[in-house]
């Protein structure tokens, strides 16, 4: 056995104390044990999570190098934050499905290649499938990566978002996916794909601008969590970009206010028993935002300890990991503060530990 490592935390999720008893990788004891002196102390997480990451888009790596490589460098900028956990809802590649099997690396649960139609998504990223081959193609993307597969639901075309499916394909590739015990995330903008998506019980909808009130009764009762990656400071960006990609006036118009409105719309959603869960499209943007993501659910009026949990332990069971429950794996994060307090807090991790091993330099004790 190695050497115990015992952490007096108070658990960020219920702000109870314990004292965690970490040894062989996992947590073994977490009660009281007032007479003992800790080796840490603070304010604890099972992790930050990130539900909606593109490991081999955006690396820090730059494009040129091999995916191997790219994944790599992705995955060490959101493991210095405390990231532990990464759900890659599509890449253009299988590079990540090899740090599942590496020791050392925030756990990451990809859904394979993004599966979308000959022009249905951004040129050079997706797997493209016709709709006859969408469920057959589902089927094989959630098995090669053990569960999740990612559904491009809707792209720009005549100015506006449009399906990319005909609703009874993206049935029967729910249908069969789910028959073989695995999980579907679609990409979802426009309202008709957000209509399908929901009627069809997909897992999760990415993005979702188009989600509105009249939809969460429904999400609720089929389970389907909401995974909006937020930006409403980047509206007037939105707006230009869509017009650039050929969104019309008025599509480009309704991007602008839905990016702006939807944080406080996620909220209802939260408020109304919607599984919101953070994630912040690194590959499109840069890698290492977790933090703002759980910032922009909270100042959009999500009590802030369900903003916290959207991007830490609701993630991690959402996703079937533990959550610091013992003799479960120890992955933890620790702050020398609470963050409920103050959410920059989640910025500086004093003590990253992944499945029981001390990560080195978090970006917060490298300021110490
Ligand atoms: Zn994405």
């Amino acid at each position: 056995m190695d050497k115990q490592l015992h952490i007096r935390a108070v658990m960020i999720e219920d702000g109870c104390e314990r004292d965690l008893v970490i040894a062989d990788g996992r947590v073994i004891d977490a009660s009281p044990a007032p007479g003992v002196t800790p080796d840490a102390t603070g304010w604890v997480l099972p992790g930050l999570v990130d539900m909606h990451n593109h490991l081999s888009l955006a690396s820090p790596a730059g494009d040129d190098p091999d995916p191997a490589i790219r994944v790599r460098a992705s995955a060490s900028v959101e493991l210095a934050l405390g990231v532990l956990a990464i759900r890659e809802p599509g890449s253009p590649d299988d590079a990540s499905a090899g740090l599942a099997s590496e020791e050392g690396w925030p756990r990451v649960i990809t859904a394979g290649r993004f599966l979308a139609p000959p022009g249905g998504y951004f040129p050079g990223l997706a797997r493209e499938v016709s709709a006859a081959e969408l469920p057959d193609a589902a089927v094989q993307e959630a098995r090669r990566s053990r569960g999740w597969v990612k559904i491009i639901g809707d792209f720009l075309s005549g100015g506006r978002f449009v399906t990319n499916w005909p609703v009874g394909a993206l049935r029967e590739a729910v249908g069969r996916v789910h028959a073989e015990g695995g999980r579907v995330a679609i990409h979802a903008v426009g309202a008709e794909v957000v209509a399908d998506a929901i009627a069809v019980g997909v897992d999760s909808i990415e993005h979702g601008q188009a989600v509105t009130d009249a939809d969460f009764a429904v999400m609720r009762d089929r389970g389907i969590a909401l995974v909006p990656t937020l930006n409403p400071a980047l509206a007037e960006e939105a707006f230009e970009f869509a017009l650039s990609v050929g969104a019309s006036r008025e599509t480009a118009a309704w991007m602008r206010e839905s990016v702006r409105s939807q944080p406080a719309t996620v909220a209802r959603a939260h408020e109304h028993g919607v599984v919101v869960l953070a994630g912040t499209d690194a590959g499109q943007f840069p890698h290492g935002a977790i933090v703002d993501q759980i910032q922009f659910l909270a100042d959009g009026g999500m009590p802030v300890n369900a903003a916290i949990g959207a991007g830490s332990w609701t993630a991690r069971r959402y996703l079937g990991l533990s959550a610091l429950e013992p003799e479960t794996p120890a992955d933890l994060v620790v702050y020398e503060e609470d963050p409920r307090a103050d959410l920059s807090v989640l910025r500086r991790p004093a003590l990253i530990v992944l499945g029981g091993h001390l990560v080195s330099q978090p970006v917060g004790a490298m300021r110490h």
